[in-house]
């Protein structure tokens, strides 16, 4: 399949091994952003290819994973009303709040419902104008078009029935949240490819010439990931500190303008709380005011809740590179994708959960 088997060729694998072996001449450490890379690193064992001095470590962006317990439980909340369907995509339904999570409220008897576009959920509000149809709005730029589509929608066809619950979060805070602590120890990163296709990567120019790191927009396949991790390491054997395109089939500088317009629309970047990291400034999405009646926390009236987290679970140090998941006491025992902890097991993005499903807990331990 055309994009798909050149990048998953052994030859151009082998190859780019490699040449990361040829310029690798001290210890790096660079971060693949995206949970997608994580998992395909940790799939395909691109981590093995590399000389032992470079170090990967893996990121924040997994969407499911840094939804805070607060927003589960406004969302298991939410499920619970009787006059309620509550739609999300599948991958939200297991992800532990402080009372169990979406598919345990389903269990109970509440309307939960898997739908596979925001789309779909105004189309059910649409044909059900007696329910109250949620959408659990959670994810990166990469989702945030559609999901402003669908509040756009819901408010051209006057589905008054229809609101979402956000969960929106930006890449480029996140990053300098990570930049600017004072134990970072992250020298370059993979940036990754599907949030650039949107936003494009002009936003991370100042990044890179205020903190002197490069980055490379990278895809997910093997030779993309390689190729991106030999073009960092290029840069920081070079002493440069540039954004360059690894991904220039499906991203441009610009990004999507028509998607970016969209977005600015009917969203504004507001603070944010991370699971396992805390409030970061300006790091999310919520809706803009003409658009807030669309807004499910308010229409719930469940705005000021606060969780604990997991004592045990170390995520929020996975999320951030400071920890591997087999670092973890609960790795593997405890914490399993069966029964997870923390919402890093539970996504197929989650490093817990790429490690646990690709790498036996004994092998890590040893
Ligand atoms: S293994 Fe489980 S408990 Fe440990 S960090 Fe990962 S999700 Fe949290």
């Amino acid at each position: 399949m055309k994009f798909i088997d050149e990048y998953r060729d052994a030859e151009a694998v082998r190859q780019f091994a490699h040449a990361i072996v040829h310029i690798t001449t001290r210890e790096w450490t660079i971060m693949e952003v995206c949970g997608g890379q994580t998992h395909a690193i940790v799939k395909y064992g691109v981590d093995e290819l590399l000389p032992p001095q470079i170090t990967l470590l893996h990121g924040p962006g997994c969407p499911v994973c840094v939804t805070p317990v607060e927003l589960i439980d406004k969302a298991v909340e939410i499920s619970a009303r009787p006059d309620v369907i509550f739609t999300s995509f599948g991958d939200m339904l297991r992800v532990p709040g402080t009372h169990g999570d979406l598919l345990a409220a389903k269990s109970r008897g509440a309307d939960v419902r898997i739908v596979y576009s925001p789309l779909d959920a105004v189309d059910l509000a649409q044909a059900n104008p007696c329910k109250q149809v949620v959408f659990f709005a959670v994810g990166f730029e990469t989702t945030a078009p559609a999901n402003a589509m669908a509040v756009a929608q819901a408010a051209r066809r006057g589905v008054t029935n229809f609101t979402i619950l956000v969960s929106h979060v930006l890449v480029p805070p996140a990053i300098e949240a990570i930049l600017g602590s004072k134990d970072n120890q992250v020298q370059g990163f993979l940036a990754a490819g599907h949030v650039c296709a949107v936003v494009g990567f002009e936003e991370y120019l100042p990044l890179a010439a205020k903190y002197r790191v490069p980055f490379v927009v990278t895809g997910f396949e093997p030779v993309d990931i390689l190729q991106g991790i030999y073009m960092t390491i290029r840069q920081l054997e070079e002493g440069r500190a540039e954004v360059e395109n690894q991904y220039a089939r499906a991203v441009r500088r610009e990004g999507n303008i028509p998607a970016q317009q969209l977005v600015a629309n009917i969203f504004e970047i507001v603070p944010r709380k991370w699971r396992g990291i805390g409030e970061i400034a300006r790091s999310g999405l919520g809706l803009r005011a003409p658009y807030r009646t669309f807004d499910a926390e308010r229409r719930f009236g469940v705005m000021g809740y606060t969780a604990e987290e997991s004592r045990i679970c170390i995520s929020g140090q996975v999320l951030q590179g400071k920890k591997k998941p087999f670092e973890c006491p609960a790795y593997g025992t405890i914490c399993n994708p069966e029964s997870p902890l923390g919402a890093t097991m539970v996504s197929s993005e989650g490093a817990c959960a790429a490690y646990f499903r690709y790498r036996r807990p004994e092998a890590n331990r040893e």
